[in-house]
């Protein structure tokens, strides 16, 4: 019923990797692209479906059997997804807030949709997904019935309808704590909600202290922070919305007494910090290596940057270090901070590894989907 593509090997698909590459293909044809296809084995047996992309990639897999794109499979996908977080409880419990469908994990290759307490807001990396926007919509107004209040669409080969309902923002609940949301004026779908056990831990960890969150954005490790009964928070981040949002969520929970913040460039601002004055940091950066182009010079980036912090954080300090570059592994990752050890001549113990929470899953047979990793390091 779909056009067929044949494998050179059966190997590639035996680890059932949800990415098939171009070179893994028989026959590659320009025509087929954005189209639902059929992988066949080298004995031309059906082993999967998906869609074609005129790309490297040339095939992201939706199902490892023969199947049919119809409301059933978009119905069955997102209650999956639905249903594996509720058995995990990723959401309830004063958090109203979290990722529906994280892409691969999910079985749904380029689809990423969060939840925001009934406002869902889609971002697909695929034009293919971008087309599938109406029945995805569609499909969770089904499943959610009322709870479901509106649809913001964020994908970058959006070209005008971007609303259902036409709201803008909201204010959310992440473990009982207040953030203020605007998906349309804000990165990515809004808030990093990628972050959300990892400013949890921090919360834990710095009563009495002195922090300083660095590429704060809309400021959730610095309401952690204050929530976790620090002596002072400073926030710096070179967007000055970024900032607002930040103070703004600071006083929408009531902190924002012991609280700075400043609209700056982190590297400069760490140059310019009083040695042994802050007591916690943490360096949470964009993503620095957009692409496999970019590797070495992302490398440098994180050594720098984890070198300034290094140099200034008093003795007994902790630096909440992250990584979000999806092509910089963890080893890669933590081989970076320990060279950065070693430029500042500082002796660190590292008290934990950090990751993402449980609405991104990452599955074995995908490791790419691992992308946010992290370090919590006392440094003496
Ligand atoms: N920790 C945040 C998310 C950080 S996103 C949270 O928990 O929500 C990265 C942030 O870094 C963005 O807000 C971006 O504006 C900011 N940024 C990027 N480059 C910067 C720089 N050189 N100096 C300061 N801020 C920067």
């Amino acid at each position: 019923m779909y056009p067929k593509v044949y494998l050179k090997k059966d190997e590639f698909i035996q680890r059932k990797h949800p990415w098939i590459f171009s070179g893994a293909l028989k026959n590659l044809d320009k025509t087929l692209h954005n189209q639902i296809v059929f992988v066949c084995n080298t004995k031309g047996e059906i082993v999967a479906t998906g869609y074609y992309q005129d790309s490297s990639i040339a095939v992201k897999i939706l199902s490892f059997e023969k199947i049919e794109l119809n409301e059933n499979f978009w119905e069955d996908k997102i209650k999956n997804a639905l249903l594996y977080r509720q058995k995990i409880k990723a959401f309830g419990n004063g958090t109203n807030t979290y990722r529906l469908i994280f892409g691969e994990a999910d079985g749904l290759p380029g689809l990423i949709i969060d939840n925001y307490d009934g406002h869902f807001v889609m971002q697909a990396h695929t034009e293919f997904m971008y087309l599938q926007k109406d029945i995805i919509q569609q499909t969770i107004q089904n499943i959610f019935k009322d709870d479901f209040k509106s649809f913001y669409d964020k994908s970058e080969y959006n070209d005008g309808s971007q609303f259902i309902q036409g709201i803008n923002d909201c204010i959310i609940l992440e473990n009982h704590l207040k953030f203020y949301v605007n998906w349309v004026e804000g990165q990515k779908t809004g808030f990093f909600l990628d972050q959300r056990d990892n400013r949890k831990k921090l919360g834990e960890m710095v009563a009495g202290k002195k922090v300083l969150n660095t590429f704060a954005y809309s400021g959730g490790f610095s309401v952690y922070a204050a929530a976790g009964g620090c002596q002072l928070v400073h926030s710096v981040d070179s967007s000055a919305k970024a900032i607002e949002w930040c103070n703004k969520n600071m006083k929408l929970n009531g902190f924002e007494n012991n609280h700075e913040s400043f609209v700056a460039d982190v590297f400069e601002f760490l140059k310019n910090v009083e040695k042994n004055f802050y007591e916690v940091i943490v360096l949470d950066p964009p993503a620095f290596a957009k692409s496999i182009h970019h590797k070495h010079s992302a490398v440098q980036a994180y050594k720098r940057l984890n070198s300034l912090a290094l140099n200034k954080i008093c003795s007994g300090g902790l630096i909440f270090t992250f990584s979000c570059s999806g092509v910089i592994d963890k080893n890669l990752f933590y081989n970076t901070v320990n060279a950065a050890c070693f430029e500042s001549n500082r002796t660190v113990r590292i008290l934990d590894y950090l990751h993402l929470p449980v609405d991104h899953p990452v599955l074995p047979n995908f490791p790419e989907g691992e992308y946010l990793k992290g370090l919590i390091l006392y440094v003496e």
